[in-house]
């Protein structure tokens, strides 16, 4: 499933929030104009994929978002959903995933 570029941004706020709280929004607005400039087809992956990138590279998260089977490693987005590689298992849609026991929400 392709997401618009908008609606990805929109949800992809709402997984940060839940799980690292608020605060996070002109970061992910930031991501959505520069990934919106690429010439890539999947926008909605290229945000999604810069804006872990930048969690895990500045610190903030650096197994964000983690997997709730295993909390050691971080869950990848494909196909409009977050999955567990190690698994291979699909565990929540974009903009739902499970807030880690003990996060912010
Ligand atoms: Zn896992």
């Amino acid at each position: 499933m392709r997401l618009d570029l908008t609606r990805a941004a929109e949800l992809l706020e709402r997984d940060v929030e839940r799980t690292l709280g608020p605060g996070y929004g002109e970061l992910i607005e930031g991501e959505m104009l520069a990934v919106a400039e690429l010439a890539r087809d999947d926008l909605a992956y290229a945000l999604v994929e810069n804006m872990q990138q930048l969690l895990h590279d500045e610190f903030i998260d650096t197994t964000w978002p983690a997997c709730p089977r295993h909390s050691r490693h971080p869950l990848w987005y494909e196909d409009g959903a977050w999955w567990c590689t190690q698994d291979g298992v699909r565990i929540a849609p974009l903009g739902e995933v499970p807030a880690a026991p003990g996060s912010a929400a």
